[in-house]
Parts: C-alpha cells; sequence; structure tokens
C-alpha cells in the first residue's frame, strides 16, 4: 500500500503541491488527473523518491521512502533511455536493479509493442511515440510492485494508443501490480482506471476522488465522462 501524507513542495516563491494526501491500495490501478503545471510530474518525482518534498511523507508499506529512490518504477514523462545502449539493452535496464534478467521476455515485450527489428537500433533511430513504447516496458518489466507512468501514451496514435491500453490492462491483471497513471485523457483515465484523483490548479490539492463501481464497458465509460466533467 502507497500512502502519500501532507505532501508540499515549493520551488523558491512558487509553490506547487499544498497538503497532498491518498492512498493506493494493492493492485489498485489509479489514475491522477489535473491542469498542465499543476505539479503531477513534480509529484511523481517525489512518489518515486528522486525529489524531497518541502514537507510530508511517503510511504510504501508503512515503511517510510521519502526521497529514496528505488522501491517504486518510476517512469518520466519524456522518456529517458540512455542513447549508448541498444533498445534491448534499455528495456533489460529496468531489471538490473535486482539481477533477474530475462532476454526472451523483453524480446516478446518489445515485439508485442510493435518495435521488432529495433532489437539493436540506439534510441536516436526511433521515432518519439517508440522510445515512449520503450520506456513503458522497461518499467513493465521491473520487478517493483507498484509502477508510476507519466503519460505514457501521450505521443501515440488513437489505434496505437487503444492497442497499448489494453495490453497495459492484461499485463496489470497478469501480474498484480499497483498502476498510478497521469493522463490527459479523461476517457483514457475512465477506461483504464478503478479510481480517479484530480488534483486542482496550483498550489494543488487533492480536489475530489472518483470511484468507478465497477469495470464499465468502453463506450459507456465514454458517456460517463460527461457526467464526470460537470
Ligand atoms: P503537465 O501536465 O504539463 O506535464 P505537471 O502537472 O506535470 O504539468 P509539473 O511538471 O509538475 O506539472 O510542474 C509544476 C510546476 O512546478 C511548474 O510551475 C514548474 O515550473 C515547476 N517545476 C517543476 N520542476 C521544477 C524544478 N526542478 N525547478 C523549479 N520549478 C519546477
Ligand atoms: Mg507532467
Amino acid at each position: 500500500k502507497l500512502e502519500v501524507n501532507a505532501v508540499s513542495k515549493s520551488f523558491g516563491d512558487n509553490e506547487v503541491l499544498r497538503d497532498v494526501s491518498f492512498s493506493i491500495s494493492d493492485g489498485e490501478f489509479v489514475s491522477l488527473l489535473g491542469p498542465s503545471g499543476s505539479g503531477k510530474s513534480t509529484l511523481f518525482r517525489i512518489i518515486g523518491g528522486i525529489a524531497q518534498p518541502s514537507s510530508g511523507t511517503v510511504k510504501l508499506d508503512s515503511k517510510e521512502i521519502t526521497g529514496k529512490p528505488g522501491s517504486i518504477s518510476y517512469t518520466p514523462q519524456s522518456p529517458s533511455l540512455m542513447p549508448w545502449r541498444t533498445i534491448l539493452n534499455n528495456v533489460l535496464l529496468g531489471q538490473e536493479i535486482t539481477g533477474s534478467r530475462d532476454e526472451h521476455k523483453a524480446l516478446e515485450m518489445i515485439e508485442r509493442a510493435g518495435l521488432k527489428g529495433y532489437e539493436n537500433s540506439y534510441p536516436h533511430e526511433l521515432s518519439g511515440g517508440m522510445k515512449q513504447r520503450v520506456s513503458f516496458i522497461r518499467s513493465m518489466l521491473s520487478p517493483q510492485g507498484l509502477i508510476l507512468l507519466d503519460e505514457p501514451f501521450s505521443a501515440l496514435d488513437e489505434f496505437t494508443r487503444l492497442d497499448m491500453q489494453k495490453w497495459l490492462l492484461s499485463i496489470w491483471e497478469l501480474y498484480q501490480r499497483s498502476i498510478l497513471f497521469v493522463t490527459h485523457n479523461i476517457e483514457e483515465a475512465l477506461f483504464l482506471s478503478d479510481r480517479i484523483i484530480i488534483l486542482s490548479a496550483k498550489p494543488a490539492s487533492v480536489k475530489k476522488e472518483f470511484i468507478i463501481p465497477f469495470k464499465r464497458p468502453r463506450d459507456e465509460r465514454i458517456l460517463l465522462s460527461e457526467e464526470f466533467l460537470q
């Protein structure tokens, strides 16, 4: 279980997060929405332990992990692939932390993401959307139980995105991971998640939480988005 307790963050005079609190149970899929610039990526960096909050704590299974990276898999908004490593070696990077290298599975995932033939290419030879997918597979292969995905499908066309969304749901169901997902796309959030957390504009705090009572068919969820936007 992830617990974010009263997290605040300012950069000098710029107050970005104010008293953000929420929790995520094991196996839950939660989407985080909020206006551009409200502090979603900042919050992700804090939860991922690569940035310190000004105040507040982050706990994973009752253990405090504030400012400590490694316990949670964090995928940044812009894919940060290592330019000197091939696609396959970038994907395998996610597993190197624990030494559980599984090349067969990595190759399978690369193929499933539509990147067959690019295993030995370098990041600069790929498009933006392709790099996003590499970064996404790398997190899905990482051993941590909680995965943070910051707009992983934003650079994809509608068809590829739908395919990746369905794939994400199948991996999530198969491996029983917890996922915290940032998106600007309400339909995407409704399609994927069990619960949606909305942040207010800067300084951001939790404005409302919206529990999706059951996995609805996609068409119904789109209708729901109108109700939701009120
Ligand atoms: P978007 O939806 O556009 O990705 P966001 O909600 O992810 O936006 P953040 O990237 O978290 O927003 O930025 C929130 C605010 O924090 C912005 O005002 C930004 O300028 C500021 N900010 C983020 N990182 C830093 C930093 N390292 N130093 C100074 N200011 C920062
Ligand atoms: Mg962001």
